[in-house]
């Protein structure tokens, strides 16, 4: 699943569209993440004869925001969705939901914003420009890692995010980190990751989370994203960014998808284990990821 990392390089890879006019939207018909519906005519109404003013992000979902239009379009990639810009009227095939065609200069179209999810986890829709917060989708949205970062304070205000985010909760760390309302951007890659690089059991309760612990937290996760986003994310089965090329951060990875491999940790002789939690893949060294007994000492 493309998390913050994806999501942005995506954002970035698409720069290209940015200013180019929307003549036409064309829609599969058929249900996406939850059996909502593509609303052809709402895609159409915020985009038809506008030009892309801006593409922004918050956590996984992209705002696409279209000159003079009060409703903007967001899109959410699910498991295997996949956003990119292509010549206009390439082959297509039955997984592709959405297309947005761009008129080139002397008046054709010749470029086109397409929208492809083979297991239809994915979201297209609207909601109401400067009030995308309030989108149902949207508004649980805690702290974004990047956008915090790009305000000033980042790792400190994501710490004060995951102390007062997670005071009371019994789930495990790693569930909390992938409930998005503390955190928004990260998924089961860099949960993994980021709970290895601060030392932390994955399992541990998330209330039990210390203030140092929090600290180690923030750093670890705004270290990994930022890596990934440096290498252009990690493509393990099917992320390509909006340019069509694939990511490079996979073999930066240190513990995710490297179970029975040995603790990349130096002077650590732990080896790495997979374990299910909650329904999805966890990966973590048992060895220097403290229990919660131990979580407190240095
Ligand atoms: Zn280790």
């Amino acid at each position: 699943m493309p998390e913050l990392p994806e999501v942005e390089t995506v954002r970035r890879t698409l720069a290209p569209a940015l200013g180019g006019c929307v003549t036409k939207v064309w829609t599969s018909g058929k249900s996406l993440h939850l059996g909502r519906e593509v609303d052809a005519s709402a895609l159409g109404d915020a985009a038809r004869g506008a030009k892309l003013e801006a593409i922004e992000r918050i956590g996984k979902y992209l705002i696409l925001a279209f000159s003079g239009r009060d409703q903007v379009v967001l899109v959410h990639l699910g498991m295997s969705g996949r956003l990119w810009l292509q010549r206009a009227g390439a082959e297509t095939d039955p997984h592709v939901h959405v297309r947005f065609f761009f008129e080139g200069r002397g008046g054709d179209i010749d470029r086109e914003l397409r929208f492809r999810d083979p297991r239809r986890f994915g979201l297209v829709t609207t909601a109401r420009r400067g009030f995308e917060r309030e989108h149902p989708a949207l508004s649980r949205l805690g702290v974004d890692p990047l956008v915090a970062r790009a305000q000033g304070g980042g790792k400190s205000r994501l710490a004060q995010a995951l102390v007062s985010g997670f005071r009371g909760r019994t789930i495990p760390l790693k569930a909390a980190l992938l409930d998005q309302r503390t955190v928004a951007g990260i998924g089961n890659i860099y949960a993994s990751e980021a709970l290895f690089e601060a030392r932390l059991d994955p399992a541990l309760p998330a209330k039990a989370l210390t203030t140092s612990g929090a600290t180690r937290l923030a750093r670890a996760i705004d270290d990994v994203l930022l890596r990934a986003l440096e290498n252009g994310g990690t493509s393990l089965r099917d992320f390509v960014a909006g340019d069509g090329t694939s990511g490079q951060n996979a073999e930066y990875l240190r513990v995710y998808d490297r179970g029975g491999a040995a603790c990349p940790r130096a002077r650590c002789k732990g080896t790495i284990e997979r374990a299910v939690m909650q329904g999805r893949a966890t990966y973590f060294c048992p060895r220097c990821q403290r229990r919660a007994s131990t979580a407190e000492t240095p």
